[in-house]
């Protein structure tokens, strides 16, 4: 399959998707390509009462299709459906998602949608196998707890991985038997309004899977705060989430999962497979231009293998290979916009002017659009800037120690809880380690999710509450009702 495309012949659909139809609107917030910077479209904004058309109509739909009371193999074999044509037209979204994200076309096709795909049929089957429970109580009684769908539930999602990150949302909320009414980042929304229009395609039913377009400020403000969204599933920064519980908070209570940022260390034992370790450090941070909540972001590797470490790490980011992302041949991502840019290579020359060294790249590329060099850091403790915020792009810190205690309390951040990753040969240290540990997610001897969607992800600390994928994110779709029975 040639991927390879002119990102100028590329039709969008610009509108909002609603009751089964794309809502044609005027974009009103300026959108630049990252790949080469050029202006290409602007993105509408859904104001309040366009919002609750979008609830009001996801209402609706549930009422009329009794989506949440049909026979649960029904959900499954639509969503499934749904997934299959996820497959079949993985080009258009890969498409529509690379020219206007950081997401180059071709790990688009054999990554993020294939995959997307599969995670939808990992939830689909969870419509009709995971049910209510029969619970223990004396003979004069009869007691279960029974689960039920929310309604509506509200989801926002980031740019950084559009189709993953609504997959993630739309997969779970559906099987469970809920509407959803979706907003896609303001930044890349394109590809999630024609997931939507699949959905409807594969047949379900018209209104169940609304897309509105807007920013935070004012369309994510109306999803959270509506009265008749039951519970909100977001996935963003760790100050969107922030103001997102506060606005909750204001306007109603209601449950909210929430998947925020990282700032995730990998630590490296003496005993490790170097170059194993080497090739999934270098990876995640490569990986979408480090643009990932779970970047491996700070390495804390032992003092002795310090040197041959760095050095089989730089030996790859040298290999980067950047490109737009509609060229199939591209490998490394551009930065999302010109001010993430330059808000990168502001915390890299703070961090080099509190002390640390710069071992490898620490600029922005040469070239058209909003690249920037990989970039390894020796920083001089952990005050530093570079350690300190999410940085959300290629930059790796790199601090050492000498012993188990002094690594562990490297590990711990201040701030953020999403991932660690740990190389070792040490059975014992590794589960030892894994025990305390303060993340949501340990990776030992490796440094990505693999395909086994059964593994929930999710925070500890400030990088979020609840979880996706997994079970759990099934379960949270749902909510229980407690049922005891006089005999
Ligand atoms: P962001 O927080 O700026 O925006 C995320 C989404 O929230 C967008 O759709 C945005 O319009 C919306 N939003 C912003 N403010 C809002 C508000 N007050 N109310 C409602 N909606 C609001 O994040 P981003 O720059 O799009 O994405 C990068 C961030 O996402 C990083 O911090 C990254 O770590 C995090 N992230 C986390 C995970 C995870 O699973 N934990 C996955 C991907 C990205």
């Amino acid at each position: 399959m040639a991927l390879s495309f002119n990102p100028d012949t590329i039709h969008l659909p610009i509108g909002h998707f609603i009751g089964g139809r794309l809502v044609a609107a005027e974009g009103v917030i300026d959108m630049h390509r990252p790949s080469d910077g050029k202006a290409y479209a602007g993105c509408p904004l859904a104001d309040e009462a366009l919002v609750d058309r979008a609830v009001e109509t996801a209402k609706q739909a549930l009422k009329v299709s009794n989506w949440g009371g049909v026979r649960p193999r029904e959900r499954t074999v639509a969503l499934q459906r749904w997934a299959d044509l996820i497959e079949s037209e993985a080009e258009t979204l890969a498409k529509l998602e690379a020219l206007s994200s950081t997401r180059p076309v071709g790990h688009l096709v054999a990554g993020d949608i294939a995959v997307s795909a599969e995670q939808i049929r990992f939830f689909a089957e969870f419509a009709d196998k995971e049910g209510s429970d029969l619970v223990p109580t004396d003979d004069g009684n009869f007691g279960m707890v029974m689960t039920e769908p929310y309604g509506v539930v509200g989801a926002i999602t980031p740019w950084n991985f559009p189709v993953s990150m609504a997959a993630w949302k739309l997969g779970p909320a559906l099987a469970a038997g809920n509407a959803v009414v979706l907003k896609p980042s303001e930044i890349t929304p394109f590809s999630t309004v024609y997931l939507a229009e699949l959905a409807v395609r594969a047949g379900l039913p018209a209104g169940l899977v609304n897309v509105v377009l807007g920013d935070g400020p004012v369309t994510g403000n109306a999803i959270t705060g509506h009265p008749d969204i039951a519970k909100v599933s977001f996935t963003g920064s760790t100050g969107a989430g922030s103001a997102i519980m506060a606005n909750i908070a204001a306007t109603g209570v209601k449950p909210m999962t929430l998947e925020l940022g990282g700032k995730s260390p990998q630590l490296v034992f003496a005993d490790a497979d170097l170059d194993k370790a080497a090739a999934a450090i270098a990876q995640s941070i490569l990986s979408n231009a480090g643009q990932a909540c779970v970047a491996g972001s700070r390495l804390i590797v032992e003092e002795s293998v310090a040197a041959p470490l760095v050095e089989a790490i730089v030996r790859r980011m040298r290999v980067a290979k950047a490109g737009p992302t509609w060229d199939e041949a591209s490998d490394y991502s551009p930065i999302i916009s010109k001010r993430q840019l330059n808000r990168i290579h502001g915390i890299v020359e703070a961090a080099v002017s509190a002390g640390g060294e710069c071992l490898f790249g620490g600029g922005p590329m040469d070239a058209p659009g909003y690249f920037y060099h990989p970039t390894l850091l020796a920083v001089r403790d952990s005050s530093s800037p570079a350690v300190a915020e999410e940085i959300f792009g290629p930059v790796l810190t790199m601090q050492t120690f000498a012993d188990e205690e002094e690594a562990l309390a490297l590990a711990d951040h201040p701030t953020y809880g999403l991932a660690a990753g740990l190389f070792t040969r040490d059975l014992s240290r590794a589960l030892r380690l894994t025990r305390l540990l303060q993340a949501g997610t340990v990776w030992v001897n490796r440094y990505s999710r693999s395909r086994d969607h059964i593994l929930p992800t999710g925070g500890y600390k400030r990088s979020g509450v609840g979880k996706d994928l997994g079970r759990e994110a099934y379960q949270a779709n749902r909510k229980s009702k407690s049922v005891l029975i006089s005999l």
